[in-house]
């Protein structure tokens, strides 16, 4: 079955590939997995399907303090990538 290609729910952009955070080339997101964008570093999580979804507050209050960071540092570096 082909890959269905995904597209940010926030800016539309085409979502071809994903990287993990933690550098696992292998890893791929799925079910309520947290993904940034690439392009607009806006937040999405993985519905059931798997289909990139916009968070809501709820989502983000489920999440602990660290990976709310860790979300925050990655935006902070993808936004500061888009300067240069
Ligand atoms: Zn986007």
């Amino acid at each position: 079955m082909e890959k269905q290609i995904d597209h940010c729910p926030h800016c539309d952009e085409r979502l071809g590939a994903s990287t993990c955070i933690d550098s696992n080339p292998k890893l791929q997101p799925g079910p309520g997995d947290l993904s940034l964008c690439y392009y607009c570093s806006e937040i999405m999580i993985h519905d059931e399907d798997n289909n990139p979804r916009k968070v809501v507050k709820e989502d983000l209050e489920e999440l602990d303090e660290e990976t709310l960071e860790l979300l925050s540092t990655a935006q902070d570096q993808l936004r500061s990538n888009d300067e240069d």
